[in-house]
């Protein structure tokens, strides 16, 4: 490590404080500490969240479920009330990475780092939910803007999220066994506007795909869903897997998901 500056603020107010002064703020460190010690990041200034209370937490409102931006996965995979309105949140939340990430990585981090094989990027745009930050309110589908890119300005903090409570919804994931990642992601909703369906893992971000959309949305269908050519121009292909390999993965897993919430 090297020397920087740490705030430990403990209201949102003295949190705003050190951002507008230009501190970094560090939610579970699950991405922003590695990066430090390898030296891609190396701010000066550092503002700990974690002592935060009002920036975490799961509440009810309405037909939605807010969930504050420190809140933990662990809590998010426990809650009673997520299992109950968004069961397929609860589940996503489960499945992220190890017992520590779980522990100690917010939904609030997730988001602002944007990482393009992350799961709960697709659950935001998945469900059509709603950021709020210190300053606005942003819809899901203004968020996301490409890799580790979102539409959060700087020294603008990510408060909470508003899951909107769908009629069925899914989330399915192949994981990258080294890290855990989604090799490729599908979290499938149906909503009240309509089904969505949000791809993580497959290309630079997260993303919506319209064909398995409009088609899921004149039949809600296995079949439906099975008969959407996937193109593989544009997305990622690696040591891990090819652009066709992730593109029937997209495939397949739509199909699992619409099974899923058809049983
Ligand atoms: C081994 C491992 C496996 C993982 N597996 C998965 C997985 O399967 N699926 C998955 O989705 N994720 C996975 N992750 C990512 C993990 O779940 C964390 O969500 C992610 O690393 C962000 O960590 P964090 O919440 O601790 O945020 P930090 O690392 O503390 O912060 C990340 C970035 O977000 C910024 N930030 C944090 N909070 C806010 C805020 N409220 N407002 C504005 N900016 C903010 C920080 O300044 C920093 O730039 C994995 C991580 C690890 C280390």
């Amino acid at each position: 490590m090297y020397a920087f500056t740490l705030d430990r603020p403990t209201s949102l107010a003295e949190a705003l404080q050190s951002a507008a002064s230009g501190a970094q703020v560090l939610a579970g460190g699950q991405t922003l500490l590695p990066a430090m010690k390898m030296r891609l990041s190396q701010p000066g200034h550092i503002a700990d969240l974690g002592g935060v209370k009002e920036l975490a937490g799961i509440e009810p409102s309405g037909n939605s479920v807010v969930i504050g931006a420190m809140t933990r996965h662990m809590d998010v995979a426990n809650s009673n009330t997520v299992k109950s309105m968004i069961p397929a949140l609860a589940d996503l939340a489960s499945h992220i990475g190890d017992r520590q990430v779980r522990a100690m990585g917010t939904l609030g981090g997730s988001l602002a780092n944007n990482d393009p094989s992350a799961c709960y990027p697709s659950a935001v745009l998945g469900l059509g939910a709603t950021v709020h930050t210190d300053r606005r309110r942003i819809e899901a589908d203004d968020f996301f803007l490409g890799m580790f890119t979102t539409a959060l300005e700087p020294g603008e903090l990510l408060t909470a999220v508003s899951f909107p409570q769908p009629k069925t919804a899914c989330y399915m994931k192949f994981v990258q066994a080294a890290s855990r990642f989604a090799l490729v992601g599908v979290f499938l909703a149906q909503t009240d506007h309509g089904v969505r369906v949000a791809v993580t893992g497959a290309s630079q971000g997260v993303f919506r795909h319209k064909s398995l959309e409009d088609a899921l949305n004149k039949s809600f269908t296995v079949a439906s869903a099975a008969a959407v050519h996937v193109d593989a121009d544009g997305l990622n292909a690696d040591i891990h897997a090819s652009a066709a390999y992730r593109a029937n993965l997209i495939s397949v897993l739509t199909q699992r998901a619409v099974a899923h919430c058809l049983a």
